[in-house]
């Protein structure tokens, strides 16, 4: 998946679990937050990332990196509630355990090895949109811009859903 579709299904989470802000520069740097976080398996950061796809993309080392967050916010039980309490917590999990499933939609490898070293277990959910003919590549090709145009496609009514959903209940909130 490319960074757009991961940060237009983690917008999504977001919207539907940060609460309600005076400030737009606030909520823009909560969906900013949960966009680094959708995308957190694929970060360009040494020894991580695709290149190191069995550690980046393993759900061990993912549920370790959230437990040590929760468990940093139950330290720290103010700053918990200047974020938005444990929605927030368990939006932002949710963003970054979203990768994995997202990923899995490409139906370009055998699937992820989210169990790696101790299962051989792998996450496969093939859909047949997402599939790449010459793969992703990281200049501006026509099949590039396909594949961002399909995830746009795709993951954007999801996006508007989730935005709606949200001004729904703020709506309900003030009446
Ligand atoms: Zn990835």
């Amino acid at each position: 998946m490319t960074t757009i579709g991961h940060s237009l299904v983690s917008s999504s989470v977001a919207a539907l679990c940060i609460p309600r802000f005076d400030s737009s520069k606030k909520k823009i740097i909560f969906y900013f937050v949960f966009i680094v976080l959708g995308s957190l398996p694929d970060l360009p950061i040494k020894s991580w990332g695709h290149q190191e796809y069995e550690i980046s993309h393993n759900l061990f080392v993912l549920s370790t990196l959230i437990i040590t967050g929760i468990t940093f916010f139950c330290f720290w039980r103010r700053l918990l509630d200047q974020i938005g309490g444990l929605k927030v917590i368990i939006g932002g999990s949710l963003a970054i355990l979203s990768h994995l499933l997202l990923d899995s939609m490409y139906n370009h490898g055998n699937g992820i090895a989210i169990f790696y070293p101790f299962g051989n277990g792998r996450l496969s959910l093939p859909i047949k949109c997402f599939s790449i003919v010459g793969g992703i590549s990281n200049l501006l090709t026509f099949n590039t811009m396909k594949i961002v145009m399909i995830e746009i496609l795709f993951f954007s009514p999801i996006l508007l859903f989730s935005i709606l959903i949200r001004k729904y209940f703020c709506k309900n909130k003030t009446n």
